[in-house]
């Protein structure tokens, strides 16, 4: 992921990425993400001094792996732990190659402000690394509590960091700023109408009391899609096929009159890239393609790695058919920015 000389922190961040990338348990990928939260504030000579008398070795939130990782770096050198990981990664995760090359970027992640694991400016580093044009950050809404859903104080500020990045940037790419917000049991956003207007993408899903009845989780979808503030419907089944979170079947609602309404309302449904998601199935997809719908591929992700997820979707898009100009990712960002605005 980068050419020249090996740096200690971005050596110890792409193992994380990697790590993330294959689900690797957390606990495994924190370790590298702190090691190098914790080298960050040293400077190179101070690094290798403390490198060569020991202390990095007793430094809290430097394990026997980073240390052997950091010492390798300072050498310059590929350390031989990221060299490992980088022949295993270096297979695609999933077939659909050809349309995730026209992927242009991902209108759902998470960063630490909620429950994603990583800060903002890491996440952008990591979609930059892999070639996106934007990235849209979408932290949950306050109803999400176990989440940390922001308020809308929080939210505020932070589309201060979103403005502050984008203002940094002199490489073209751009941060959109986001949410993924709740359609709460009554089909209202979690989220102030005022706030809402001053994000550039609203992603709206269902996250609690997924066994209603048909009736009820279809008329709480459709007040959700019917919002004008609406962009994309968010794993709209809440399925979960695989993973540590267990398996849970799709709720039930009637795909056909939800599926219309996305159509009509310009509101794309999400295929979303989490392999325990896969989210919708395969005869969703199909009947929301036959609904005239847009789809929007995202990853989801809640830790820089997860952001490659994208190929799963993508494999899931065109092993359905999707054609590729109804996938609003691979539109260029102005015709995006354009049709998020509600054309
Ligand atoms: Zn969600
Ligand atoms: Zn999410």
């Amino acid at each position: 992921m980068q050419d020249g000389p090996m740096d200690a922190v971005n050596a110890l961040n792409e193992i994380a990425f990697w790590l993330e990338r294959e689900l690797a348990p957390s606990f495994k990928v924190q370790a590298f993400r702190k090691a190098a939260e914790t080298i960050s504030g040293l400077n190179l000579d101070e690094l290798n001094e403390r490198a060569r008398d020991g202390r990095l070795k007793r430094t809290k939130g430097i394990g026997s792996r980073s240390f052997e990782v950091v010492t390798q770096a300072l050498e310059g050198r590929v350390p031989d732990y990221l060299a490992d990981l980088r022949q295993r990664s270096a297979a695609p995760l999933a077939d659909g190659s050809a349309l995730n090359g026209l992927l242009r970027g991902d209108l759902h992640t998470h960063s630490n402000w909620s429950d994603g694991g990583s800060p903002i400016n890491l996440m952008v580093a990591a979609a930059r690394s892999l070639g996106r044009e934007y990235l849209a950050l979408t932290d949950h809404s306050p109803n999400l509590k176990i989440a940390n859903g922001l308020s809308a104080e929080r939210l505020s500020a932070q589309l201060d960091v979103v403005a502050e990045i984008n203002d940094d940037d002199d490489g073209g790419f751009r941060l959109l700023a986001g949410i993924e917000v709740d359609i709460l049991e009554d089909g209202t956003l979690d989220q102030t109408p005022e706030m809402l207007g001053r994000l550039d993408v609203v992603v709206a899903s269902i996250h609690s009391k997924l066994r209603s009845d048909r009736r009820t989780m279809t008329a709480r979808m459709l007040g959700g899609i019917h919002d004008p503030h609406t962009n994309v419907l968010g794993h709209c089944t809440g399925r979960l096929v695989q993973g540590s979170r267990g398996t849970r079947p799709p709720s039930e609602f009637d795909a056909r009159k939800v599926f219309a309404a996305c159509a009509e309302n310009n509101v794309a449904v999400e295929i979303n890239s989490r392999p325990e998601r896969q989210d919708p199935p395969d005869e969703l997809i199909k009947l929301a393609l036959d609904a005239d719908c847009l789809f929007s591929i995202d990853s989801d992700a809640h830790a820089p790695g997860q952001l490659d997820f994208l190929q799963y979707g993508a494999e899931r898009a065109a092993a359905n058919g999707v054609p590729e100009d109804r996938i609003i990712t691979t539109w260029r960002l102005e015709k995006l920015l354009a049709w998020l605005k509600h054309t």
